[in-house]
C-alpha cells in the first residue's frame, strides 16, 4: 500500500508518503508559513530537495500543491493520486475517547472536534488537514494516529493530579502525556533491538527533543508518562519549562504586569534550556558548543536539563520496580553523547555501566552500555511516519 502521512500544524505541515510493503519514504517534504505567504519543500527520495514560493491562504493550496508535486511529471513520485491508498493523520490529542488509532468517520471527527478544548493550537489545525485530504480526495479512507492514546493504559494513580476531583469529571483535567507514537514505536523497537519480550518487559522510554518527555513502558503498556494535560509539563525542554511550582505564575504575572496568557506564552516559548541560557539558544548543539568554550550559562542549562531526565528516569524504575532497558530517541536523545553520559553516570546503583566509545554514536540504533551491563541502554531512532503509516495499514487490512 502507499500510504500519505500528513501532520498539520497551524501554519505548517509536514507529509510523506511511505510504501507500506517495504517501509521505504518513497517522497517527503514540507509547507510552511500556511496563512502568510507559502512555501513548498518537496523531496523525491534519492533527489534533492525542491523549494517553491506559492501562495497558501490556506491548507488546502497547502496540500492541493503537495498531491500535485507528487504526481508532477518530472519528479513525482507516483503517477497518479488514485495510487495513494490511504491518508494517516497525525492528532495531537485524544483526551480519553481515543486510545488507540482508528479510522476517521464523522462520529470521529465529531469526538475529536469535542476534545479540541483540551489542544486548541493543534486539534483544530488536525481537522483542517483530515476534512482537506476528505474533499481533494474522496474515497480514499483517512485514519487518525493520536499522540496520547498510547499513555491511555496509565493507571488514575499516574494520571490523576493533586487537584478538586470534580475538574477530573467536570473537564477531565489530568495527565494524558504525549509524543505517544514514538514511545510506542521507540518502545517496540528497543525489545526487537535487544531481543527481549515486550510483553515481559521493563523499559524507559527517554524521547529527547526541542519537546521533551520521558515514559515508563511495562510489558508494552505504558504505566505513566511525564508530559501532563499538556505538552507544558514534566522535563525541562528547549523553549518550555517543564514542572514548575505553579504558584510561580502569579508571582510572575505580579511582578512583571503581565496577564495569565503572557506568561502561559514565557513558559512555553521562552523558558526552557532557552530561558536558562538567556536566550542563547534551545538547540542542544549551540549550547554544548558556548559549554565547551566556557560559557557558564550554557553548561548550568545543559546540567538543569539532565538532571531532570535523571529524577524522573529514576522515578520510573521505582514505579516499575526495575527497568530491563533505557532507550534514547529523538534530536538529542539520538544525537547528544554529552546528555546521555551525563543521564547515565547516575545510574550505576542500577548496575549500569555506559560503553564510552559506543556512547559516540549519532542517529542509529546500537547499544551503548557495556556487554555485561545489568540494565541495558541504547540509542533507537524514533520514526513518528513509519509509526503512523503503520497504524494505518493495521486498520485497513
Ligand atoms: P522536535 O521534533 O521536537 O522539533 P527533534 O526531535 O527534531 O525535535 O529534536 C530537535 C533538537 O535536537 C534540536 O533542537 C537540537 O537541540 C537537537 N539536536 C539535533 N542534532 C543534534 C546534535 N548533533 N547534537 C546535539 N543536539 C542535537
Amino acid at each position: 500500500m502507499k500510504v500519505l502521512v500528513i501532520n498539520c500544524g497551524s501554519s505548517s505541515l509536514k507529509y510523506q508518503l511511505i510504501d507500506s510493503d517495504t517501509e521505504k519514504v518513497l517522497a517527503k517534504g514540507l509547507c510552511e508559513r500556511i496563512g502568510i505567504d507559502g512555501r513548498l519543500v518537496y523531496q523525491k527520495a534519492g533527489l534533492d530537495k525542491e523549494k517553491y514560493d506559492y501562495a497558501m491562504p490556506t491548507h488546502k493550496e497547502a496540500i492541493g500543491y503537495v498531491l500535485k508535486a507528487l504526481t508532477n511529471d518530472k519528479t513525482g513520485a507516483i503517477s497518479d493520486l488514485k495510487e495513494i491508498d490511504a491518508i494517516g493523520h497525525r492528532v495531537v490529542h485524544g483526551g480519553e475517547k481515543f486510545s488507540k488509532s482508528t479510522i476517521i468517520t464523522d462520529d470521529v471527527i465529531k469526538t475529536i472536534e469535542e476534545v479540541s478544548e483540551l489542544a486548541p493550537l493543534h486539534n483544530p489545525a488536525n481537522l483542517i488537514g483530515i476534512n482537506v485530504c476528505k474533499e481533494l480526495m474522496p474515497g480514499v479512507p483517512n485514519v487518525a494516529v493520536f499522540d496520547t492514546a498510547f499513555h491511555q493504559t496509565m493507571p488514575p494513580k499516574a494520571y490523576l493530579y493533586g487537584l478538586p476531583y470534580d475538574y477530573y469529571k467536570k473537564y477531565g483535567v489530568r495527565r494524558y502525556g504525549f509524543h505517544g507514537t514514538s514511545h510506542s514505536f521507540v518502545s517496540k523497537e528497543t525489545a526487537k533491538f535487544l531481543g527481549l519480550d515486550i510483553n515481559n518487559s521493563k523499559i524507559i522510554v527517554c524521547h529527547l527533543g526541542n519537546g521533551a518527555s520521558i515514559s515508563a513502558v511495562e510489558n508494552g503498556k505504558c504505566v505513566d508518562t511525564s508530559m501532563g494535560m499538556t505538552p507544558l509539563d514534566g522535563l525541562v525542554m528547549g523553549t518550555r519549562s517543564g514542572a514548575i511550582d505553579p504558584a510561580i505564575i502569579e508571582f510572575i504575572a505580579h511582578k512583571e504586569n503581565l496577564t495569565l496568557d503572557e506568561v502561559t506564552e514565557i513558559l512555553n516559548k521562552k523558558s526552557g534550556v532557552f530561558g536558562l541560557s538567556n536566550g542563547l539558544s534551545s538547540d542542544f548543539r549551540d549550547l554544548d558548543d558556548a559549554a565547551t568554550h566556557g560559557n557558564e550559562l550554557a553548561k548550568e542549562a545543559l546540567e538543569v536539563f539532565s538532571y531532570r531526565v535523571l529524577k524522573t528516569v529514576g522515578g520510573y524504575v521505582a514505579v516499575m520496580n526495575g527497568v530491563d532497558a533505557i532507550a534514547f530517541t529523538a534530536g538529542i536523545g539520538e544525537n547528544d553523547p554529552g546528555v546521555r553520559a551525563e543521564v547515565i553516570k547516575n545510574l550505576g546503583y542500577l548496575g549500569i555501566e555506559l560503553d564510552e566509545e559506543a556512547n559516540k554514536v549519532r542517529g542509529e540504533s546500537a547499544l551503548i552500555s557495556t556487554p555485561d551491563s545489568k540494565v541495558k541502554v541504547c540509542v533507537i531512532p524514533t520514526n513518528e511516519e513509519l509509526a503512523i503509516c503503520r497504524d494505518t495499514v493495521a486498520l485497513l487490512k
